[in-house]
């Protein structure tokens, strides 16, 4: 729809006066996609963005490639030594402007980018690498934002020029949605304070007042349970401490090993503040723009810019045991075997109190465990958690390696969060050429002996490991199936299942790509179509009905609604079938 310049003057008035500001005589493009690009003639000029970063307190980063030292055109043996050491670590990936968790989302889909080596086996630097070295899928233009004037102030610069548009938080999204070539970035990462509220009612409402924290959009997982600690409480939150709490994780769904007690993480927002595509701030809860509140509680990130999440809260935990550790089969048979145990055990162990995340390798024939057990009252003892899991640990041909802990008291939580999670981010688990392919698990699947012969069969055949994440049922399952926009199936799951496929440093191959295919194949044919909208490799399943099933209608109306002209758009997000 090509809009008048009268009409983008009445409807975007602030915006037009950032034009006027930056004096750039802007032939105005159609709203939404294509997007305007660098090197078109509607882009701003360098003058325009300099006049912009003014209105942004400075704030604004023109990015260049992390990855340049190790390109032989500028190469730098010191520097790339020190980014081929740090580029698995979360917190490196973190403090980076144009960069995400994985790299393949770094390059566009003809492999241009600029990624880092492998540090070499003897630790040495990486040799040049002689390619040249772009931005790749990351965003040309950066606002560093350290509060809502700023994302106001990006948004309606994003409006005013059609810029094709990105939420970039912590950069975990494994479906790349906070990448795109030649974008501009709100960077959300740094708005991460939180606050205790006591007897909060969300605003127009007559709910009964309770304990939230009030959260920015940068808080992350670690921050969030570290804040709740600090303050008594616990809350919801996911496994991995960098993942971003307030942001993409609750807008996606948000699961963790608290789940069966919480429920998801969108079943515990009670109101957002958000900045929409018009640049104008709201609240948003079941009263205010009721279905706005929906949508933001599964649908992701092309509603709006969320501001601040406020979550609720629960009493401490007295205390927290712990299982963790590795069993290890000595052959395939054993490991055949020791999987089988597994599954079977799964209801059990739910029953028994036990939520967390199990992960088997193919590779070393082994299985990873973080298992939590949590009381409010009397609590058991390690040992008699421990022995939930001992039919795994006599599975002959396999070698067990699990370890208790106990922790007590109001931080109890965080204490047994924090001894077992370097489990979980051991290994350079991030700083790769990766992507994911999940399912949800039904409790129909997990209950029927059939039903968890395929499950079995699956993760024994499986090229690559499979990712349990016993974090779902319980009060997730309590839940109406059409309360939140999350896919409805997410309402009978007892768990859910990833595949991490990773390849070369250089980039996305066609053994990956092959391998992707097969595995989404037999997901489909044990599991079926259901996947976790936060942790879902695109386009290898029908989007639409694979993320949100039955709510993708209403989504999308919403959508058209509140952002009619394509604002804010992302790789597989609600309404991006015009393109991103
Ligand atoms: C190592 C790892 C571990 C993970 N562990 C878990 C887990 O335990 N549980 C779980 O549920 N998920 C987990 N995830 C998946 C995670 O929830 C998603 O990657 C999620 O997108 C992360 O959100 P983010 O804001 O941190 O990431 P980003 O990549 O920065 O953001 C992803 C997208 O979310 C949207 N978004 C982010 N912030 C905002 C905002 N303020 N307003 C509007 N939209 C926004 C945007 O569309 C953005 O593109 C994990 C991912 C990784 C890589």
């Amino acid at each position: 729809m090509i809009h008048s310049y009268s009409l983008i003057m009445s409807s975007h008035k602030r915006s037009l006066s950032l034009m006027l500001l930056t004096g750039q005589l802007v032939a105005l493009a159609a709203a939404g996609p294509p997007y305007c690009l660098p090197g078109s003639p509607c882009y701003p000029s360098e003058a325009s963005w300099s006049q912009f970063n003014a209105t942004v307190g400075g704030r604004l980063i023109k990015t260049t490639p992390y990855g340049a030292p190790c390109y032989a055109a500028t190469y730098n043996a010191d520097e790339c030594l020190s980014l081929a050491q740090n580029k698995g670590k979360l917190a490196f990936r973190d403090s980076l402007p144009a960069a995400l968790m994985y790299t393949n989302w770094e390059q566009t889909a003809d492999l241009s980018g600029c990624p880092v080596p492998d540090l070499p086996t003897d630790g040495s630097a990486p040799p040049p690498v002689n390619a040249i070295c772009t931005l790749g899928g990351m965003s040309n233009y950066v606002v560093n934002a350290t509060g809502v004037d700023d994302i106001v102030a990006s948004v309606q610069w994003a409006a005013t020029f059609n810029l094709r548009f990105r939420i970039k938080n912590t950069g975990h999204c494994y479906a790349g949605r906070s990448a795109g070539e030649g974008s501009f970035s709100v960077w959300t990462v740094h708005m991460n304070d939180a606050e205790l509220v006591d007897d909060f009612v969300p605003k127009a409402t007559s709910l009964a007042p309770q304990t939230v924290i009030s959260a920015g959009p940068g808080v992350n997982v670690g921050g969030l349970y570290k804040f709740g600690s600090d303050n008594g409480v616990v809350t919801i939150g996911g496994f991995t401490q960098t993942v971003g709490a307030s942001g993409g994780y609750i807008l996606g769904g948000g699961t963790g090993p608290l789940g069966p007690k919480f429920g998801l993480g969108v079943d515990n927002v009670v109101q957002f503040e958000v900045v929409m595509a018009d640049g104008s701030r709201h609240t948003v809860n079941e009263a205010l723009k009721p279905d706005l509140f929906w949508a933001l509680r599964g649908g992701g990130g092309a509603f709006a810019v969320v501001t601040r999440a406020y979550i609720k809260t629960y009493p401490a935990f007295k205390t927290v045991n712990t299982v963790s550790g590795q069993v290890v089969c000595q052959d395939n048979s054993s490991y055949g075997e020791m999987i089988s145990v597994m599954v079977d055990l799964q209801v059990a162990a739910r029953n028994a109190n036990q939520t967390g995340i199990w992960e088997t390798d193919p590779a070393t024939r082994g299985l990873a465990l973080v298992s939590f057990a949590t009381f409010t009252g009397d609590a058991e003892t390690v040992d008699q958690s421990l022995a939930v899991y001992h039919p795994i640990t006599i599975v002959p041909g396999c070698q067990p390696f699990l370890a208790t802990g106990q922790f007590n008291g109001s931080g109890s939580w965080l204490a047994a969060y924090n001894n077992v999670v370097p489990i979980l981010d051991a290994g350079g688990t991030v700083g790769l050429n990766l992507f994911s392919t999940s399912r949800l698990i039904s409790n129909d699947l997990i209950n029927d002996p059939a039903g968890r012969e395929k499950i079995k069969q699956f993760i024994i055949t499986s090229p690559v490991p499979t990712i349990i994440q016993n974090a779902v049922g319980g009060a997730t399952n309590q839940v109406s199936p059409d309360a939140t926009a999350v896919n409805p199936g997410w309402r009978n799951v007892f768990a859910f299942m990833d595949g991490p496929i990773a390849g070369p440093w250089q980039g996305i191959t066609a053994t990956q790509n092959a391998t992707l295919e097969a595995l989404s194949t037999s997901q489909t044919a044990t599991f079926g179509t259901a996947v976790y909208y936060n942790e879902q490799q695109p386009a290898n399943v029908d989007w639409q009905d694979s993320q949100w099933g039955s709510n993708y209608p209403r989504l999308l109306s919403i959508k058209r609604k509140v952002d009619p002209n394509g604002v804010f758009s992302c790789r597989n997000c609600v309404g991006s079938e015009a393109g991103f």
